[in-house]
C-alpha cells in the first residue's frame, strides 16, 4: 500500500535481498550462513595499533571533507600500481564504498535518466538509481559472466543511457574484466556520449596475474568515475571507509553531496588505512592466497555435486546455476535453509538475470565451508 507521507522513490525500492535472506537465517540457529560479503580475517595488527593510537592522540575531530592528504597520497600511489592515475585532488574519502556510490549517483543523475547496470550485479546500482528517480536498465552478462560487448553496444545505442556501471571483480559472480573486453569497451566509450562508474571494490582480490580496468585509459578519464574502498581489502567492513575518484568536473559536485551526507570519512580509520597501504600489503597477499584456496575447494566440491559453475577470478563469491533443480532461487535457498541448514543468497537478489543461480560467499573459514558443503551434499542426496 502506498503511504503519502513517504517519498515515492523510497517506496519504489526494497531492502537488499542479501540482507533480507540474512535476516531469515537468524531464525535457524543451527544453520551455517554463507550469505555475507564479510571476510573472516581480522583487521591487520598494524592497522589496529594505529587505530588505537589515533584515539589516544585525540585524532578524533572532523578531517577535511575530502579526507587527509596522507591517505589520498597513498591511494594515488596504490592506484598507480594498477596503472590507474588519479591525483590527490581527484580522490575523496567516503563512509564505505556505499557512500562513494551513492554520492556519485546523486551528483550525476536527474529523474528519468537511464543507467545501464550489470545483471547479475550488486543490488545497490538498481536501488540508488531508483532512489533518484532514474531508470535502471539491466545489461545481461555473457558467457562466464564476462561482458557481452555486443549487448552493451546495442543497449547504449537503443536506450541512450547517461551512465554505464561496470563492476569487476564482480559481486556476485567473481568474474573479472578481461584485457580484450577492456579494450573493446574503451572504443565504445571513446566514441559515445556516456559516463562510466566503475566499482572496483574487490580489485585487491583479483586472482589473476594482471588487473584490467577501464580506468587505465588516460584519454577517456573525463568520462570515468572510480568507486572503491577498504572494507574487503583490509577486512574492515564495520569501519566504513571507501573512496571515489573523478576529475574536477565531477569531483566538485560529488564533494557537495559528500559534505551534506557525511562531512568526512571517520578520522581514525583514515589514519588506520594510511598504515594499511604503507605496511600491510603482505596481510592482503596472505588473505588473497587463502581466498584462492577456498575458491578452489568450493569450486571442486560444487563441480563434484553436479552444479554448473564458473571458476571465479576474483572477490570471494561463487555463483552456481541451480537450473537443473527446477525451482526458483528463492525456493531453492529457502528449502536448503530449512532442510539442509545452510544459508546462501538467492540469485534473484542480484537483479533480473540473477534468477536460476545462488550466491555462495566463501569469505568463511575452511571448516565452515567444509561443513556447509557436506550438508549441501547430504541434502541433495536425500532430496533429488
Ligand atoms: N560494491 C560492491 C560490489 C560490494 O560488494 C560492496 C559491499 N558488499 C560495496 C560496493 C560497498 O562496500 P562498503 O562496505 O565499503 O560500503
Amino acid at each position: 500500500m502506498r503511504d503519502n507521507y513517504i517519498s515515492n522513490y523510497v517506496q519504489n525500492i526494497e531492502i537488499s535481498g542479501i540482507r533480507k535472506f540474512f535476516n531469515k537465517v537468524v531464525h535457524y540457529p543451527q544453520a551455517i550462513s554463507l550469505t555475507l560479503g564479510q571476510p573472516d580475517f581480522h583487521v591487520p595488527e598494524k592497522i589496529k595499533k594505529v587505530l588505537i593510537k589515533s584515539i589516544e592522540e585525540n585524532r578524533t575531530g572532523y578531517t577535511s571533507n575530502i579526507g587527509i592528504i596522507e591517505l589520498r597520497e597513498e591511494i594515488s600511489k596504490y592506484l598507480g600500481s594498477f596503472d590507474i592515475n588519479f591525483n590527490v585532488d581527484e580522490i575523496c574519502l567516503t563512509v564505505g564504498g556505499s557512500e562513494a556510490l551513492f554520492n556519485t549517483f546523486t551528483a550525476l543523475l536527474n529523474p528519468g535518466d537511464k543507467v545501464l547496470i550489470p545483471s547479475p550485479g550488486y543490488p545497490a546500482y538498481e536501488s540508488c538509481s531508483k532512489l533518484l528517480g532514474a531508470i535502471p536498465i539491466s545489461y545481461k552478462l555473457g558467457e562466464g559472466f564476462k561482458l557481452n560487448i555486443e549487448e552493451i553496444k546495442r543497449k547504449i545505442d537503443e536506450e541512450n543511457p547517461k551512465i554505464l556501471v561496470l563492476s569487476f571483480p564482480s559481486n556476485p559472480t567473481g568474474a573479472t574484466l578481461t584485457k580484450e573486453d577492456r579494450n573493446e569497451l574503451y572504443k565504445i566509450i571513446k566514441e559515445r556520449d556516456i559516463l562510466v562508474i566503475s566499482d572496483e571494490i574487490y580489485s585487491a582480490l583479483c586472482f589473476e596475474d594482471n588487473y584490467y580496468s577501464i580506468c587505465q585509459f588516460e584519454d577517456i578519464k573525463d568520462k570515468i568515475i572510480l568507486v572503491s574502498g577498504f572494507s574487503k581489502m583490509f577486512s574492515m567492513t564495520g569501519l566504513r571507509i571507501g573512496y571515489v575518484c573523478a576529475t574536477e568536473r565531477y569531483m566538485k559536485h560529488i564533494m557537495k553531496v559528500h559534505q551534506y551526507n557525511t562531512s568526512c570519512a571517520p578520522s581514525i580509520v583514515q589514519w588506520g588505512v594510511v598504515e594499511g597501504l604503507r605496511n600491510c600489503m603482505p596481510d592482503v597477499e596472505y588473505m588473497k592466497k587463502e581466498f584462492i584456496k577456498r575458491r578452489d575447494y568450493v569450486y571442486a566440491r560444487l563441480t563434484d555435486l553436479g552444479f554448473k559453475v564458473n571458476l571465479p577470478k576474483g572477490a570471494f563469491y561463487i555463483f552456481p546455476s541451480i537450473e537443473k533443480f527446477n525451482m526458483t532461487s528463492d525456493e531453492f535457498s529457502e528449502k536448503l535453509l530449512k532442510e539442509g541448514n545452510v544459508a546462501v543468497v538467492p540469485g534473484s537478489a542480484f537483479g533480473k538475470y540473477g534468477e536460476g543461480y545462488i550466491r555462495i560467499s566463501y569469505a568463511y573459514s575452511m571448516e565452515e565451508l567444509k561443513e556447509a558443503l557436506d550438508r549441501i551434499e547430504e541434502w541433495i542426496k536425500n532430496n533429488f
